[in-house]
């Protein structure tokens, strides 16, 4: 497995309620009904909770103003991210490896 690929791997087996905690989300008043997370949109303003959290399939999505996406969508939306810090949240906290390949490889790919 590549890096890219054992990063993505990783990230998937991260439980919803691991990274929301994380983030300093509070998921005491989230509603779980089998397998999913039920809560208020944190993309847009509503009153009752439209934005669930899969399990299954580590997405989200809001049925209420139709963002969706993957965990590193949702903490990109969340902190106003790009990509690579996104990426580098997930190393610091969870330890996932870094998707790009570090110094080290590069030097051994460009020493051949
Ligand atoms: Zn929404």
């Amino acid at each position: 497995m590549n890096s890219r690929n054992k990063f993505y791997f990783l990230v998937f087996k991260i439980e919803w309620v691991e990274i929301l905690h994380k983030m300093g989300i509070s998921t005491g008043k989230f509603e779980r009904r089998s397998g999913l997370l039920f809560s208020r949109c944190f993309f847009h303003s509503e009153k009752t909770p439209s934005f669930v959290f899969f399990q299954k399939t580590g997405t989200f999505k809001c049925f209420g103003c139709g963002e969706q996406g993957n965990k590193l969508r949702f903490v990109k939306l969340f902190f106003h991210w790009d990509s690579p810090k996104t990426i580098r949240w997930f190393h610091k906290c969870f330890g996932t490896p870094l998707p790009w390949k570090s110094a080290k490889e590069k030097r051994r790919v460009s020493k051949k």
